[in-house]
Parts: structure tokens; C-alpha cells; sequence
């Protein structure tokens, strides 16, 4: 079992390469630290899960509002907010090979106990159970210790360390009171944001699951600390989760798992994971905590300004608390490319592999081919047709090799419609319209395109 899901994830990987998803970075060099770039059709899709969560979570709701923060903050805002000293991972070398490893992962996997923050239990059992290093598998570990995971950077014009943020939710808690006096926001309300954070992972892994520069998607929810955040807690929750089946996750590859309330930190009264079933097994790919008023409060301290809110209809005066609902944006397309991935058997003995993405995903919508390539008056209608949806849709014009040989690219990037112009259509002016799922094809008129894919893809 193990083995089959470590295929699909090979299998994902090596067609995100053919298939201009996504390369590894660097790799005329060597590659560089298990980073990656989108390509092309990763950079649409992408780009497509980024729309659709704006769209979910600020254009559709009354209550939440944008914000584009930098990547640069003032140093001070990393040490009130505690990362400067407490956002740490613990670290293990091993002395034989001089690899370096998560402790706490080391441990995890080889007895199931979650160790997070207890550095000498975690030396201890790196001896007494002889964990083994999994690179050069001799058991000769150093200490445990921490090691902070924020990337430093400096400034030409500021004296001191400035570091690239590792997390978006910073910069909004920043401009909270601009929001505040800004936009009429009345509570409850949101601020949401899209952007690159920065980790100092140990172990970068899992193709795009754990890399070091990835992107986030997150809301600061800001409440009344009086009213009931329970039933909040739980919309937010059930939101996370309709999130995912959007990116094509099915039901059964979607649990919570609640952090122990001894495990949380102190100002937070709950958090949750929502975990995927990823081709290595469950792992996090959002999560939502209570924080309290901890961040308001303690950039307040530290910058000296009042963080609060002002309900002018119970004239009451007070420091917000706040659900953080957050969101991988690399973990979801890896969720969308794991969900989409199919082999097929077909009819006439053959496989095909097809990337069923939902349709509003889907990098490329709708293909448009000449049947022959050295017919002139095909390419010319097609390329008519493609200037026409292009307008409208991402679209792709392709006149390579067989007709086969265009859907079965098509199947793999996942793209829903192919069009093909072939003799009958500079008789008919029609097409023949393939569906990317049930292979069907069919004859429509060129004039009832825009109507015929418009119904099909919005
Ligand atoms: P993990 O336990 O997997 O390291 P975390 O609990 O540190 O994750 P959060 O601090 O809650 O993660 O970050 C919010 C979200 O950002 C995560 O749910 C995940 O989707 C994403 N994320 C965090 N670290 C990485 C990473 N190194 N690479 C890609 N995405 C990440």
C-alpha cells in the first residue's frame, strides 16, 4: 500500500514536470534546497485556486475585507509577536553523515509520540530507541536543540537583522487600526491576504507539501470577546473543509484533527487542523486557531498605539479577539493535482491518464485544433475560432502531431474542451467537441460556442 501511494506521488511529480506543472528550480545548477517553479499550467492553476479563494472569502462576503502587505516588516513586529524567540523547530545532526534533521519527525515516526517542544525527552529517545539517521542509518545523534526558522535578511539602511516574513498574518494585525479607521468595518469582521512566506525548514519534502518560500491564504477574523466564538469556530471549520472539496478533495480525504488543549499555546483556546489525505498519508493543510487578543495586544505594548475597536452601538471600547483561518496555497494545489490525477483503462485495451480537475481549475479551458496541419484552410478557421474564445477563456491552439496524440496531452493538463476544425466544418461551419471526462464527442455550431462553453465552464 505504502508503495502504491509513494508511486502516485511519483507519478504526480514526474507528470508536473512533462507536462509544464511544475520543475524544479535551479536545476541547470544542480537545483538549489528542494525548491521548485511553477511552469506554465502550475502558474494558472495556481493563479485559478488564488481566484477562487478571493472570490469565497472577500468578494462574496460583506464582512471581509483585502489586504497586500509586505514581505519586509519592521523587525520589532517579529519580537512582539514572539517569532524573534519562540518560532523555533527542533533540530537533530546526525555526526556520521552530517545531515540535519526534525527531531520531533524523527521521533514521531518511529514511536508515534508527538514530542513538539520537549528537547531532552526527545534526545532521550533519540538514544534509548536507537532511531536510526534515515540517510546514512547509523544512530549517532547530537543533542537536540532549537533552531529558529524565520529567514534573515538586512537592510542597507537599517542597522540590525530584518527578516523575510514566515507568515502573511503579520502584516494584517500591522494594519489593523488602518483597516479600522479606513474602511467602516463593523465587527465581526475579516482581513484576508494572499502572499509568500518564508520557513527555515530543516528538511524540505514532499515535492511542494514542505518547501522554504511557499504562499499563504489568510484571514484575521476579528470578534467580540464577548459573544460565542463556538459556532463560529465551527462555520470557519465547515468553510476550510468546503474549500477543499472545491480544490476536488472527496469527503473521505478530509478530517480535523484537534490540537490537545495542553499543547496549545497559551493565549489560544482552540485549534484545528484540517489534514488531506496526501499521496504520503494525512497531513495538515489548513488550519484554524482561537488566538485570543494576543496579537493586538502585544503589538499594542510594543508600539506604544492603542489596537482597538469601537462599537458605537453599546458604546463599547475594547481589543478584538481574533479566528485565524489559514490556508497553503502550495498544499492545495498539491491537493488539486493529487485529486485530479486518474489512470484509466480504456475500451480498446490502452490507459489513458487524465488530470480531472474541476473545471473552474483547470489551467488550459477549452483546446482548439485543425484536424491537418498542412490544410491552410483549417488553420485559418481555427486560429479564427481560438482568436475568438481566447477573449474569453484560457485557451490553447495546437496543430502537433496526431489528434490522439493532442487529446491525450489535453487529458493531462486537464483541460475540460477540445475543439477540432476538420472538412465538414468549412462546409457546416460546426466543430466536433470533446469532453475531457467521458471522451464523448459532438457536432456545434461555431455561433453557438461562446453560449454552449460559457454554459459548460461557468
Ligand atoms: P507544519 O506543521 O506542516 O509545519 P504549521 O503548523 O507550521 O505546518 P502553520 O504555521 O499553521 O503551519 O501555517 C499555515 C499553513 O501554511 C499550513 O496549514 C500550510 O498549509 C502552510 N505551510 C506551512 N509551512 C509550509 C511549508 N514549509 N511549505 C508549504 N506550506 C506550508
Amino acid at each position: 500500500m505504502a508503495k502504491e501511494k509513494n508511486n502516485k506521488m511519483e507519478k504526480i511529480v514526474s507528470l508536473s514536470k512533462r507536462r509544464g506543472f511544475i520543475f524544479p528550480s535551479s536545476e541547470i545548477y544542480g537545483g538549489f534546497a528542494n525548491s521548485y517553479s511553477y511552469g506554465p499550467y502550475g502558474r494558472e492553476l495556481k493563479n485559478n485556486i488564488k481566484d477562487l479563494w478571493w472570490k469565497m472569502f472577500v468578494q462574496e462576503r460583506i464582512d471581509i475585507v483585502g489586504l497586500d502587505g509586505p514581505i519586509l516588516l519592521n523587525p520589532r513586529a517579529w519580537e512582539a509577536s514572539g517569532h524573534t524567540t519562540g518560532f523555533n523547530d527542533a533540530l537533530a545532526d546526525c555526526r556520521k553523515c552530517k545531515k540535519r534533521f526534525r527531531a520531533d519527525h524523527l521521533v514521531e515516526e518511529a514511536t508515534g509520540k508527538d514530542l513538539e517542544g520537549q528537547l531532552e525527552e526527545m534526545t532521550k529517545i533519540l538514544k534509548e530507541e536507537k532511531i536510526k539517521c534515515p540517510e546514512c542509518g547509523k544512530s549517532d545523534w547530537t543533542e537536540v536543540r532549537n533552531i529558529n526558522m524565520m529567514f534573515k535578511t538586512n537592510m542597507n539602511s537599517f542597522d540590525g537583522d530584518v527578516y523575510l516574513r514566515p507568515e502573511t498574518a503579520g502584516a494584517i494585525f500591522l494594519e489593523f487600526k488602518n483597516v479600522v479607521d479606513s474602511m467602516r468595518v463593523k465587527i465581526p469582521f475579516g482581513i484576508a491576504q494572499i502572499g509568500k512566506a518564508f520557513r527555515n525548514e530543516i528538511v524540505a519534502r514532499n515535492f511542494i507539501f514542505r518547501v522554504r518560500e511557499f504562499e499563504q491564504m489568510e484571514i484575521e477574523y476579528f470578534i467580540d470577546p464577548e459573544v460565542k466564538w463556538e459556532d463560529l469556530f465551527e462555520e470557519w471549520l465547515k468553510l476550510q473543509e468546503d474549500f477543499a472539496s472545491e480544490l476536488g478533495a472527496k469527503d473521505k480525504n478530509i478530517r480535523r484533527y484537534e490540537h490537545a488543549k495542553e499543547k496549545l499555546s497559551h493565549y489560544s483556546q482552540k485549534t484545528v487542523d484540517i489534514e488531506y489525505n496526501f499521496p504520503f498519508g494525512f497531513a495538515e493543510l489548513f488550519g484554524l486557531a482561537h488566538r485570543g487578543d494576543f496579537d493586538l495586544k502585544e503589538h499594542s505594548k510594543a508600539s506604544g498605539k492603542k489596537l482597538e475597536y469601537f462599537d458605537p452601538q453599546n458604546n463599547k471600547r475594547f481589543v478584538p479577539h481574533v479566528l485565524e483561518p489559514t490556508f497553503g496555497l502550495d498544499r492545495s494545489l498539491l491537493v488539486a493535482l493529487s485529486s485530479a490525477y486518474t489512470e484509466e483503462k480504456l475500451e480498446d485495451g490502452s490507459e489513458r491518464i487524465v488530470m480531472k480537475f474541476p473545471k473552474k481549475l483547470a489551467p488550459i479551458k477549452v483546446a482548439i485544433f485543425p484536424l491537418l496541419k498542412n490544410k491552410p484552410k483549417l488553420v485559418e478557421k481555427a486560429r479564427e475560432i481560438y482568436d475568438n474564445l481566447k477573449t474569453e477563456y484560457m485557451c490553447e491552439f495546437d496543430d502537433n502531431g496526431n489528434i490522439g496524440k493532442r487529446y491525450r496531452r489535453q487529458d493531462e493538463i486537464g483541460t475540460p474542451y477540445c475543439l477540432t476544425v476538420d472538412f465538414d466544418t468549412l462546409e457546416q461551419d460546426d466543430v466536433t467537441i470533446r469532453d475531457r471526462d467521458t471522451m464523448k464527442q459532438k457536432r456545434v455550431k461555431i455561433k453557438e460556442l461562446n453560449d454552449y462553453l460559457n454554459k459548460k465552464l461557468k
